[in-house]
């Protein structure tokens, strides 16, 4: 019987990072900051605890200074969230709530930041927006590396390891991914963490395989185990046998051949094989994010989700601040579409210093433009920053959330009183600018034909639309399985979204993620959409599926898929049709 210590084992995560490797597991152990005692100290004792506990955020900040003004130069763009772990350092919800417990309570300064942590990371984890959601996870890193400091843990020098090895975590921070050698580090799975974390994200850039999420991998899997990391599929396997190694090795070939003919491709445009053009754009949050679409191909923004720049700040950003970037932004794209998006926030993006934004179904609340609206002076303030910005590129401006043409006709109001305020000021603008609305509200979709008549592109939002047609809350993983972009009722949405469009003589766009799948390329095509926006990375694969299409063949393929009752149905029949030529490329294609 084969030794139970090397059976092979499988085990099932989030794929973060995309790619295959094999290699020797490294463990990296962190154990110790988690086992925190609670001791109580003397009314004496008080000012050298709070002492204590300032040291440790001090040697906290200057290590991660130290790792930011280290960052090699194309991990750049990723200090800004160390910077964020700066600033959460000393943020008072975690720096000054702990003084305060260990002066009330009289406890160790461990115990207390432990218990200002478990009160202060559920009201992040508890928001049901992904990307506050990882707040929570900054949350840990942080306090860990005070806690690390606290109780004299060591802290793991990624920098210095000296051997080609997988590593295997329970958790990695950004700056820790970050501190990842290439040359080094073939991959890493984590315990913790999701798709949508920075980690991932850092991954992503480095390009370099991750499975998140595994749950007990720093149990299951051993110091120099054998091991492979699929970083598409998700899975891990541990000691695998000799077929298994051979079969990856073949999987792992194939995939670097063919991602390195996507990327050959990526900068030239996608060409349906009837010579049909589209448009494949790339989806940003900051303007950082704009040299990565460039980068992977992008042939414009489709979606500048501008709500960010409000979320990390303690009061709403000045005119002067949203020009200089969003001006930052059409800089660089030259004469490439910029879409900006206006205010996205409150619903799932609440903003802590909108005192009165606690709603009970924040969802279906005063979101987007319904909150914009009501705020008439904060809107103008980012549609004359738009404005301006505008004089200098291609910008289009996109309104969220649009459920009726009462709102697109105020919108309208309120562009031309800023562009007349600015007109008088003398300031350089331009008012003349395309006017889009996110179709993600299924009473846009069903008055699209009033709307359109004021419009000048739709572009539908797929996150929302999904939510708020199948009535499914989109950061709820209860009910994640039920989110499904090819379900019967989205696909009917989107063609009658796009059926108007051509009718009334207006383009209809995508950016919500479901533009980013290849394989639902032909679907989205068939289906009439004339512009597809994704995060940067998916930019290439789609590309690549596009040039695999004949626009031809798509109409009886349509009329099947739209006979389908069930998206398990449509997904089925796509991958027997489309399956393998839109994830494939033939290497004598690539100067087409
Ligand atoms: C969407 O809803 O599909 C979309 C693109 O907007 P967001 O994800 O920012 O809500
Ligand atoms: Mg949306």
């Amino acid at each position: 019987m084969e030794n139970q210590e090397h059976q092979e084992i499988i085990l099932r995560g989030i794929g973060g990072s995309p790619g295959i490797c094999i290699g020797k597991a490294y463990l990296v152990d962190k154990e110790g900051v988690d086992v925190v005692k609670k001791y109580v100290i003397r009314d004496e004792s008080r000012s050298a605890e709070v002492g204590r506990f300032k040291t440790a955020v001090k040697k906290a900040r200057t290590a991660l200074r130290r790792i930011i003004d280290t960052t090699p130069e194309e991990l750049r763009q990723h200090t800004q969230i160390l910077e964020t772990h700066m600033l959460l350092l000393e943020d008072k919800m975690l720096y000054d709530r702990t003084i305060d417990v260990i002066e009330t309570e009289r406890v160790n300064a461990e115990w207390a930041l432990k218990k200002v942590v478990s009160l202060v990371k559920p009201i992040f984890e508890n928001m049901s927006d992904d990307y506050l959601k990882q707040r929570a996870e900054d949350i840990t890193h942080v306090s860990d590396r005070i806690m690390e400091n606290l109780v004299g843990a060591d802290l793991v020098d990624i920098g210095r390891i000296d051997k080609r090895v997988i590593l295997v975590a329970r958790d990695l921070s950004p700056a820790e991914t970050s501190q990842i050698q290439l040359e080094r580090i073939k991959g890493f799975v984590t315990n913790r963490g999701s798709r949508a974390s920075h980690t991932s994200i850092i991954a992503r850039t480095l390009e370099i395989p991750a499975v998140l999420g595994v749950g007990n991998a720093t149990l299951k899997i051993k110091n120099d185990d054998i091991i492979i990391v699929d970083g598409e599929t998700g899975i891990v396997v541990v000691n695998p046998t000799e077929k298994t190694l051979l079969e990856t090795e073949e999987r792992r070939e194939q995939y670097e051949i063919q991602k390195a003919l996507m990327a050959r491709k990526s900068h030239l445009p996608a060409r349906t094989k009837d010579g049909v053009r589209i448009s494949v754009m790339g989806n940003i949050e900051l303007p950082e994010e704009v040299v990565s679409v460039l980068d992977h191909g992008g042939d414009g923004i489709g979606l500048y989700r501008t709500e960010f720049q409000y979320l990390s700040r303690p009061d709403f950003p000045t005119e002067e601040m949203l020009f200089d970037n969003y001006k930052g932004v059409v800089d660089v794209m030259g004469d490439r579409p910029v879409t900006i998006r206006t205010l996205d926030i409150n619903g799932d993006k609440a903003v802590n210093y909108i005192r009165d934004s606690h709603e009970l179904n924040p969802a279906l609340g005063l979101r987007a433009i319904r909150y914009c609206l009501q705020k008439p002076d904060i809107f103008k303030t980012q549609l004359r920053a738009i404005l301006r910005a505008a004089a200098f590129g291609e910008v289009r401006i996109l309104v969220p959330m649009i459920s009726g043409i009462e709102e697109v006709e105020q919108t309208i109001d309120l562009l031309d009183e800023a562009a007349q305020c600015l007109e008088q000021q003398g300031v350089a603008h331009k008012r003349d600018i395309p006017l889009g609305i996110m179709i993600e509200v299924p009473s846009a979709v069903v008055t699209a034909d009033i709307l359109a008549e004021k419009v000048d592109f739709f572009s539908i939002g797929t996150n929302d639309l999904i939510q708020y047609t199948l009535a499914i809350d989109r950061g709820n993983r209860h009910v994640a399985h039920l989110h499904q972009p090819l379900h019967p009722a989205i696909l009917r949405m989107i063609k009658r979204t796009c059926d108007v469009g051509r009718e009334k003589g207006i383009k209809t766009y995508m950016c919500g993620e479901m533009a980013g799948e290849p394989l639902f390329a032909p679907i989205l095509l068939g289906l009439g959409v004339d512009e597809l926006s994704m995060n940067p990375q998916a930019i290439p694969l789609v590309k690549n599926a596009i040039r695999s299409i004949n626009t031809a063949d798509l109409r009886d393929f349509m009329d099947v898929v739209m006979r389908k009752t069930t998206a398990d149905e449509v997904q089925e029949l796509v991958e027997r049709h489309f399956g393998t030529v839109v994830s494939h490329i033939e290497p004598e294609q690539q100067e087409q």
